[in-house]
């Protein structure tokens, strides 16, 4: 009688964890399905501040509740939503000692309606005198959040033009920053600029699995959700779907958080981050990463673009910023013995690393790499009306996303921790 009992109890328990096992799987009709909703003309393209990126975000936080994930500390949605301000130059002019400069040589980036800088506004003045550099430094400065007159070389009338056509986004603040083209000099001078303001809001869509013992040990699972919305120049296909950019890195959140609640096996509490406005210039990931204590964040998979064969094939993938912590050889040791290769990101000239939604927390210190397939050089259907739920790969595209689950796998259960990325003190 004994003997039947236990052997019924051992049933009991193999069936059980045999069902939890089979539950943690990452299902490619799943994956399908995520992905043809969120790449749908329906979705129009998923551009931040639209409709259709409303949509979208509706769309994750039903997701996330199905699969039981909780909201972030003190919130009650799984949207995060942020304001942002989107300024419009009416005017701008500019004297240094007496003499007028071309308005095309100045940009103002404030949230003031009326600005006006003298030298006793106590305005830092900085200059930029490498080229290369100038997209760089534009946008570190921005993050500065500091008044700041800088001075561009006139050599770089080019990219200063381009810089200038570029739709600037702020987070709200009493700092602003001029860009003057020329190295104009003078202890006597006026800038002045006057701005429509509008502000416009915006959503992040995250979840939370606490972790069951080390629940102020984060671990991120990201990707971006918004894309380009439509181009309402052509007729026959108007909608950018972005179904490789990022409805891919998207559906592997999704498809990850199903798989962690079921395997039960997470120490660390995950989140799992699907952001806004990354085509923009990643205002989204900015948010989150202003709401999180970036000591508590131990890692951050961000998922880029994974829908089609990387460049060495089938079951493999590439990490960005490879040398600049140790979670690439923790995720390569996870994945040995397994079918899946991952290498260092094979375009270190495109700087990837610092042009994903993994930037701002990697420039905390945060070892927070971007997981991708993308072939950088040769990805025909990048940024085009084309990038279409038919041109991916979707059976490569879930074996990506295990790949990535049993990668994660040793920091997940809290066993290794990667080192830290050198902080980047300009990006504060
Ligand atoms: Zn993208």
């Amino acid at each position: 009688m004994k003997r039947y009992f236990l052997s019924l109890l051992f049933t009991a328990v193999t069936i059980i964890s045999f069902a939890q096992f089979s539950k943690a799987i990452i299902d490619q009709k799943e994956v399908k399905r995520i992905e043809t909703t969120l790449s749908a003309d329906s979705m129009e393209g998923r551009k931040a501040f639209t409709q259709g990126s409303e949509k979208a975000a509706n769309f994750i936080s039903n997701e996330f509740k199905e699969i039981g994930l909780e909201s972030l500390k003190g919130t009650k949605s799984y949207k995060q939503t942020f304001s942002i301000l989107s300024p419009k130059a009416i005017s701008i002019s500019a004297s240094f000692n007496g003499k007028y400069i071309d308005p095309k040589r100045l940009i103002a980036l404030t949230c003031m309606p009326d600005l006006t800088i003298t030298p006793t506004s106590g305005f830092r003045k900085v200059y930029i005198k490498q080229a290369a550099e100038l997209s760089k430094q534009y946008s570190d400065f921005i993050k500065l959040k500091e008044n700041l007159i800088v001075f561009i070389d006139s050599s770089m009338t080019k990219t200063f033009s381009r810089l200038s056509a570029r739709k600037q986004f702020l987070f709200k603040s009493d700092k602003s920053i001029v860009f003057v083209l020329g190295n104009f000099t003078g202890d006597d001078f006026v800038i002045k600029s006057e701005n429509e303001i509008t502000e416009k809001r915006a959503a992040n869509v995250v979840g939370v699995l606490p972790g069951k013992s080390r629940k102020n040990e984060l671990v991120i699972f990201s990707a971006h959700y918004d894309h380009l919305g439509i181009d309402k120049a052509t007729n026959n296909d108007s909608v950018y779907n972005g179904a490789n950019d990022d409805a891919s890195g998207v559906a592997a959140v999704i498809s990850l958080a199903r798989y962690y609640k079921a395997a039960k096996n997470n120490e660390r509490t995950l989140i799992f981050a699907a952001f806004t406005a990354e085509e923009l210039g990643g205002y989204g990931s900015q948010y989150f990463s202003q709401q999180v204590d970036p000591l508590e964040v131990k890692a951050m998979f961000n998922i880029e673009m994974i829908g089609t064969e990387s460049k060495w094939g089938s079951n493999s993938a590439y990490i960005t910023g490879f040398e600049k912590s140790d979670m690439g050889e923790i995720l390569q040791k996870n994945l040995q013995g397994s079918n899946f290769a991952f290498y260092p990101d094979p375009y270190p000239e495109q700087d990837l690393f610092y042009r994903s939604d993994n930037a701002t927390l990697a420039r905390l210190g945060v070892p927070a790499h971007t997981i991708s397939t993308s072939k950088m050089d040769n990805e025909l259907n990048y940024h085009k009306l084309s990038d279409e739920v038919q041109t991916l790969d979707l059976k490569n595209m879930s074996e990506i996303i295990k790949s990535i689950a049993i990668s994660a796998v040793s920091i997940v259960t809290g066993k290794d921790t990667p080192t830290r990325v050198k902080p980047d003190l300009l990006a504060r």
